[in-house]
């Protein structure tokens, strides 16, 4: 059996769409490449179960790594024929029960995306000709082709991010790492992002290359470290010094649990796939174990969570099969019996990852006057299959303050809070973090999150008529009130005498002025000293 063309791979996931409707469907993505292809992707899942872990597929990014789009296909249809007949699952040496099959189906969703690139694919598959990029033009006349894998958000810029004469990709659209005209500047590149912005709850994120027997996982920058978290991919002050491996002036920061976690599952990986053929697998960080790339999925995937707060930490991995770009077929069948049993043991391993959501991020505690406390309460929502424990919760920056170190366990699909406590230490801004990892009781698997506080303390001299602290109305709400405004007004000024009328009166014009808008400062002064003081009005 000879290597599927593309479009025979297009085929193929549509034919598995229309023929197991209850397990999975196709999807169509909105970017249709230069030549005018457009691309599918196949999502398994089935069962009640409506939150939870996202698994994400990607291959052939690369055009004459053709083996991947057969590999991704046939895990599919292995998953789907398995679940369907209620059979084991045999690869080999390794065998996977019908009940772990059925276990993924249920519990995760499987989003498969075989073919990225299939301009490059079918032009490497019929013209002969060794080809890695897309077919789009470039930024030089006649010069086609990007490659996609050096084409995503993520130190995409490399002159400027990275140390002179290091080449994490290049700017020369003859080479065959030639990065393209912007970040996101390709079709097949929007693609890849695209399925990952419309499944938030995507976990595991996993790139399929060829060749070299490589488990590879972040950074692809530079070498990692978890001792300083501000030598890190946003901070420019360590600009044109990233990417040389053996000087210690930059290593790219990941969270010890992280690393921890990535080691431990990329070792899991490893094994799952030795036990077909006793293939060996090589595990680590792309910089180290590959060699240094800037704009590469995985390091863009993993990095999404560091830069947008709102989004899902991913896990990525990238796996670069067999010795070969294209080897003999009998031989690809077997790499595609080592790469699926792999890709089987993360999906099994996708359900024993606790998953949280934390609101409000950031904790935004807003002015605070001093001698005074406010406490917040953020929710904590358990996403994932079975329980959660939070352990290690610990709090940074003066003024804020927990009287907890642990909580839970948070049962499935329920919720907790955590009670924090802001006593402002002086005027002006103050900003913290807490910190917590997390882990489902009984599992070893850790995470670690952390949600960003933000407060202001603020203070007015002693006997101030201060204004009032309310919450926004609604325009009905605001229009009954100036309705009846005047009247109130009248009949305060004819009490004017009495002491603390007139703070009492200016307030209430303010609370009328800002109706709306609401007034959170406990700080704005309406009149400097009144001449009698007040009672303490409590807001
Ligand atoms: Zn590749």
């Amino acid at each position: 059996m000879p290597y599927l063309n593309t479009q025979e791979a297009e085929t193929k996931l549509e034919l598995l769409s229309l023929q197991y409707p209850a397990l999975c469907r196709l999807v169509q993505l909105t970017n249709i490449t230069y030549e005018g292809r457009t691309s599918h992707a196949l999502i398994l899942r089935t069962g009640s179960r409506v939150k939870r872990p996202g698994v994400y597929l990607v291959g052939c990014l690369h055009a004459r790594e053709w083996g991947s789009a057969d590999l991704l296909l046939y895990l599919a249809e292995t998953l789907l024929i398995s679940y369907t007949n209620n059979t084991d699952v045999t690869l080999i040496g390794a065998t996977f029960t019908a009940d772990k099959i059925r276990s993924i189906l249920e519990n995760v969703e499987l989003i498969i995306f075989p073919v990225v690139n299939p301009d490059g694919r079918t032009y490497n598959q019929e013209s002969g000709i060794s080809w890695r990029k897309n077919r789009a033009p470039t930024s030089q006349a006649g010069v086609l082709g990007t490659d996609i894998n050096r084409n995503f958000n993520f130190l995409w810029d490399y002159p400027q991010y990275f140390l002179p004469g290091t080449y994490p990709a290049s700017t020369n659209p003859q080479w065959e790492t030639y990065y393209g005209t912007a970040p996101f500047s390709e079709a097949e590149t929007k693609n890849v992002k695209e399925l990952a912005d419309l499944h938030p709850n995507i976990r595991y994120f996993v790139d399929v290359h060829s060749a070299g027997q490589l488990l590879l996982y972040p950074w692809g920058d530079d070498t990692n470290q978890t001792n300083d978290p501000l030598m890190n991919f946003r901070n420019s002050s360590y600009n044109a010094m990233r990417g040389n491996i053996d000087d210690t002036t930059y290593s790219e920061y990941m969270e010890q649990v992280d690393l921890t976690r990535y080691q431990n599952t990329s070792n899991r990986l490893k094994l799952a796939l030795q036990q077909v053929r006793s293939k060996q697998y090589t595990p680590g960080p792309t910089s180290t174990t590959l060699y240094i790339v800037s704009g590469a999925s995985l390091d863009y995937m993993y990095s999404r969570h560091i830069v947008d707060r709102t989004k899902r930490k991913i896990d990525t991995f990238l796996i670069e099969w067999g010795q070969a770009f294209q080897p003999a077929y009998s031989e690809m069948t077997e790499i595609i019996m080592d790469v699926s049993s792999a890709l089987i043991e993360l999906c099994l391993t996708a359900q024993e990852l606790p998953l949280t959501n934390k609101t409000p991020d950031p904790l935004d505690f807003k002015t605070i006057q001093l001698g005074t406390t406010k406490t917040i309460q953020l929710r904590l929502d358990n996403l994932g299959i079975g329980a959660v424990e939070l352990f290690n919760i610990q709090i940074q920056g003066t003024g804020f303050s927990i009287n907890l170190t642990t909580l839970g366990p948070i049962q499935e699909g329920d919720h907790s809070f955590i009670p924090v406590t802001f006593v402002p230490p002086a005027n002006g801004p103050a900003t913290g973090k807490l910190i917590f990892k997390f882990r489902k009781p009984g599992v070893t698997t850790e995470d670690i999150a952390d949600v960003q506080l933000l407060a202001a303390g603020c203070s007015v001299p002693k006997g101030s008529c201060t204004a009032p602290v309310f919450s926004p109305s609604n325009w009905f709400v605001c229009l009954l009130l100036a309705i009846a405004a005047p009247a109130v007004i009248l009949g305060m000024l004819i009490l004017i005498w009495i002491p603390g009328m007139l703070c009492a009166l200016k307030r209430f014009i303010f609370r009328v002025q800002h109706c709306t808008q609401g007034n959170d400062n406990p700080c704005i002064v309406l009149i400097k000293y009144t001449l009698w003081p007040l009672s303490k009005r409590n807001n």
